[in-house]
């Protein structure tokens, strides 16, 4: 038989990469004709892959949204720059904290105002529509930072301050009706040197055509600041190697609230005074224009109380170190004297720490070794001359513990001991506690008559005193002031001026 071929099954030849026919309708659909689709050249194959020209569209929006971002930026960046005006303070420049504290005041004033029209409104009168809208959108300070001062006084009690200020952040401020954004921006990776603190600018930022604004909102928060220091006397610590304004500045004291012996006050006053006058004649000479006063005696005599007179006297203000604090060294006491702020009364107290250190230098530990030495004092004092003004007072609880190498001319000018309370000393702070109480003349002699008595001060006539006790100015103001307007009961109690006296 016949072999019967076997049907051959037609073999589709079909190529391997063959789209499917889903793929290639789509394909049409993308070439946007499906009839001249294929030429067969790369180019067209390429045209007619969806991914590949999906891709391409993707690339170019994506390169078109970025130059256009750029160029935005720039535009900003160069509008910015053309109508925009910034003002930088750094946190080391004196307006940093007026501008701070004027602008803490500034927004509780606009609040307070803002507050005050809301209850206008509210008792009926109606406020105009762009009034009204201003007041929404008046700004408030939402982010405030504390700062808390502490001030220790001289008789050792101390008082806390705060004030709040703007914090860290943007805050948007409306400042005769000019808004300007303030940038309080903190740069933690770098610290302010020897502070320890981060360190900080403020940045004011306002439209070009407003920058007269700058001018007027500085002159304000100078004046703020001013009128906060007149009739005060400011004081300034070291900090580090620079001085620093310490707490609030102060009332200042009047001369005649300190009482010295006979002449004191007035000798001391007229030489400071006569020493300011005569700048030229140290410059004529070239000798560095500076004075020095060492006023020593017992605690509770006055010496601090008088310089702080003083300074309120010439208006000037006190920059006040303490050489016994741990940690202030030769270089540091050297920087600070070398830097003076303007208009300023150095006050280093406790000079005889210097002295002492020179006697345990060797056998101290490191830390101790960190104190001011004799001769870093001494450096300190003759120092670099510069061209301003220096006027310095020394004080000392321990005359005899010093180095007569400390007087000289430009480091000890005039030496003035502030003693225990005199006859003189008593009659005058009487007065003053009770001039105005009827009798009191008649009292003050009784008084007297008791102190004399009691071995404390010496007859009119200037002698005549028992035992080698004397009370102290500050310990009779105490005893006046336990018993203020009562002349019979400060009478009375005279006896507790003796040392280790009580009523039990
Ligand atoms: P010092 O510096 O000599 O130790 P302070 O000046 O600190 O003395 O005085 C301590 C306190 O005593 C202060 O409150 C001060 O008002 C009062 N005081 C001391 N001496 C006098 C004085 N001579 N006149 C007026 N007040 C005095």
């Amino acid at each position: 038989s016949a072999p019967v071929a076997e049907p051959v099954a037609p073999v589709a030849t079909v190529p391997i990469n063959a789209p499917s026919p889903r793929e290639q309708l789509s394909r049409q659909i993308a070439a946007g004709q499906a009839g001249n689709a294929g030429d067969g050249s790369i180019l067209s194959q390429l045209k007619s892959n969806p991914f590949f020209t999906a891709g391409f569209g993707l690339a170019g929006i994506g390169a078109c949204v970025a130059f256009a971002q750029r160029g935005l930026r720039r535009g900003a960046s160069l509008l910015r720059r053309r109508l925009l005006v910034d003002v930088e303070i750094s946190r080391n420049d004196e307006s940093y904290q007026w501008f701070l504290h004027w602008m803490s005041q500034y927004q509780k004033q606009q609040l307070a105002a803002t507050a005050a029209q809301a209850a206008a409104a509210a008792q009926g009168e109606k406020p105009r529509v762009l009034t009204s809208l201003i007041q929404r959108f008046t700004p408030g300070l939402h982010h405030l930072s504390i700062q808390t001062k502490n001030v220790v006084h001289p008789n050792g009690s101390l008082h806390t301050y705060f004030s709040l200020i703007p914090g860290p952040g943007r805050h948007v401020l409306r400042y005769k009706n000019t808004f300007i954004a303030v940038d309080r921006a903190r740069d933690t990776k770098s610290f302010a040197h020897d502070k320890g603190s981060p360190w900080e600018t403020v940045t004011l930022t306002t439209l070009y055509s407003d920058r007269h604004v700058f001018e007027e909102l500085f002159a304000e928060a100078h004046k703020l600041a001013m009128q906060l220091q007149e009739g005060k006397t400011v004081m300034y610590t070291a900090w580090g190697t620079e001085w620093r304004q310490f707490g609030y500045p102060r009332r200042k004291r009047p001369l005649e609230s300190v009482i010295l012996d006979q002449g004191v006050k007035e000798r001391v006053v007229e030489d400071v005074k006569d020493f300011m006058a005569s700048e030229k004649w140290y410059f004529d000479r070239g000798i560095p224009y500076r004075r020095g006063y060492l006023l020593h005696g017992p605690p509770g005599t006055g010496k601090s109380s008088f310089i702080q007179a003083l300074a309120g006297e010439l208006d000037y203000s006190i920059a006040l170190v303490n050489l016994s604090e741990r940690g202030l060294t030769d270089d540091r006491l050297n920087h600070l004297l070398t830097n003076i702020p303007p208009r300023t009364l150095v006050l280093l107290e406790d000079v005889d720490a210097a002295f002492s250190n020179r006697r345990i230098q060797s056998d101290e530990d490191g830390y101790r070794g960190a104190n001011v030495t004799f001769s870093g004092l001494l450096n300190a004092l003759d120092g670099v001359a510069s061209a301003e003004e220096r006027i310095v007072f020394l004080t000392t609880n321990h005359v005899d513990r010093l180095d007569e190498a400390l007087v000289r001319p430009g480091r000890v000018d005039m030496t003035v001991r502030l003693g225990e309370a005199t006859r003189y000393q008593i009659s005058q702070l009487w007065d003053r506690f009770y001039g105005e109480v009827e009798g009191s003349e008649e009292a003050k002699s009784r008084f007297l008559q008791q102190m004399e008595s009691l071995g404390l001060i010496e007859d009119e006539q200037g002698h005549g005193r028992q035992g080698d006790y004397r009370p102290s100015t500050a310990s009779l103001q105490g005893l006046f002031l336990y018993n203020k307007g009562n002349m019979e009961g400060a009478i009375a109690m005279a006896p507790g001026l003796l040392p280790g006296w009580s009523s039990e």
